[in-house]
């Protein structure tokens, strides 16, 4: 399948060849026809599935074929003549016509960067993010220009559209990018209120991980006969991501542990997650004075201190990012070779998250969890999610005190038995193992889950954010 058989414009994929895009992801082959087609749609795919260019390029791809409305056209004209006239134009409400939702400000950018470079030759199409955190006089700078397509997260929009800055009957097409983390995030209100004020015959499409619950009640309420693609690719299932766990007896070893596999000659960048903020801060200063360049990166940081760590990063200045679940999210650093779980997530869908900041752009990639013996419950949780089983790994001199399978027995009736040794690398797969470094792989049970996919989606956990 080609872009071509895609039915995209040439500009587009003109600026697809210089991105370095050869041809469609699996999502992508889905989407964009049905999406330029002007089809309502509700998709399920995870980030690294190139679900951006998926809902970006038939939107752009539509926005370039239509007219500039008689009133954007009569409001340029105004501008210009006031400025003309040395006068200071009267600030019009931006009339966008295609609106992003994100959860997160990191997303939202990530999203007008791809935007940017998926439209760079389609010169009147402009996209502006609209953040919290932004200062106001520059965002009422961005909104001046009357942008054809805003990227938000739901809050701060919300304020501009009551302060009257932005008016929405323009909009044709609306799309809520990560929907069920919206959701997760308590923006429910919010997003049904920013629906409300966009005209019945927009073109709605919808990404999420997941399709059911709230949700998928969501989701129907605000589609019309939308065309559901279920994407279940190798990204999705992130077969390219080696995992393990390694048990840690309390913090001083887990801290030890970490030091030594940050320390792998195959680790090019790694994003370490912790469950607080605190936590990231200390492990970054600990980190700096044993020599290692990390930067924490969480949302207590103003916008500007997070942009340029995120740029450090990605510059490769910043090698170790030690992130919480909210600021790391939509991290997509191609460099980036290992992933740590200093805490475990509270939630099995953010272990997802987590992981998938590794693996990117087809490579392969690391996923290590420093878990402690208590904390078996939460690996199986995973596990069931995931339905995958996460080798337990034990390395020589760093061994924990007790035994991984006598942990692992802990939190699965049965447990593991010495001597099943699956080690879930598969053949020909990069081991990541630092040469000459004597590792023992650790004892697991065979088999897999095939219980049901316990993602709670009832809407209650508000408690989760930026911590
Ligand atoms: P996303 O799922 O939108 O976060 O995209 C994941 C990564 O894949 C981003 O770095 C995109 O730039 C990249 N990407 C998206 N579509 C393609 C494609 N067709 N070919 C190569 N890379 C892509």
């Amino acid at each position: 399948m080609t872009f071509e058989a895609l039915g995209l414009n040439t500009s587009l994929i003109k600026a697809l060849v210089d991105a370095g895009y050869t041809k469609p992801t699996p999502v992508q082959e889905q989407a964009v026809p049905a999406a330029i087609a002007g089809k309502d749609l509700l998709v399920s795919s995870q980030t690294g599935s190139g679900k951006t260019a998926a809902f970006m390029l038939p939107s752009l791809h539509r926005l370039a074929e239509m007219e500039p409305t008689a009133a954007a056209k009569t409001a340029n004209q105004e501008m210009q003549a006031a400025r003309a006239r040395g006068e200071r134009p009267r600030f019009k409400a931006a009339q966008p016509k295609m609106l992003v939702l994100t959860p997160t400000r990191e997303l939202a950018l990530q999203v007008t960067t791809n935007t940017d470079k998926y439209s760079v030759n389609l010169r009147r199409l402009k996209a502006v993010s609209i953040l919290g955190g932004m200062p106001y006089p520059k965002q009422m700078q961005l909104l001046a220009k009357n942008p054809e397509i805003l990227v938000a997260t739901p809050g701060r929009l919300i304020d501009h559209m009551e302060s009257g800055k932005i008016d929405f009957s323009q909009l044709e097409i609306l799309v809520l990018d990560e929907a069920d983390r919206m959701l997760d995030m308590g923006f429910i209100d919010d997003i049904e209120k920013i629906v409300d004020a966009t005209p019945s015959t927009r073109q709605t499409m919808l990404f999420s991980a997941t399709l059911d619950g709230v949700v998928g009640n969501m989701a129907r309420r605000i589609t019309k006969d939308p065309q559901i693609i279920q994407v279940v690719s190798a990204a999705n299932k992130h077969e390219n991501i080696t995992q393990r766990v390694h048990f840690v007896d309390d913090l001083s070893h887990k801290n030890r542990l970490l030091d030594h596999l940050l320390r792998d000659e195959s680790l090019d960048q790694a994003v370490v997650f912790t469950a607080t903020k605190r936590d990231a801060d200390t492990i970054a200063d600990r980190l700096n004075i044993a020599g290692f360049s990390a930067a924490a990166l969480h949302g207590d940081m103003h916008q500007g201190a997070r942009n340029r760590t995120l740029d450090s990063l990605r510059r490769g200045q910043v090698k170790i990012l030690i992130a919480t679940d909210v600021a790391a999210r939509g991290i997509d650093v191609p460099t980036i070779t290992h992933v740590f779980n200093y805490d475990l997530p509270k939630f099995p869908e953010d272990y997802v998250h987590r992981i998938g900041r590794t693996g990117r752009a087809g490579r392969d990639g690391l996923a290590i969890s420093l878990v402690n013996h208590a904390e078996g419950m939460n690996v199986k949780r995973i596990e069931r999610f995931t339905k995958q089983l996460i080798p337990v790994n034990v390395i020589e001199g760093y061994e924990p005190k007790k035994t991984a399978s006598a942990a692992r027995s802990t939190s699965r009736p049965g447990g593991w038995k010495p001597g099943d040794n699956r080690t879930g690398a598969k053949p020909g797969q990069r081991t990541f193992s630092k040469p000459g470094a004597p590792r023992k792989e650790g004892a697991t049970t065979g088999g897999g889950y095939k219980g049901s996919n316990p993602r709670s989606t009832d809407g209650a956990r508000r408690s989760y954010g930026d911590r």
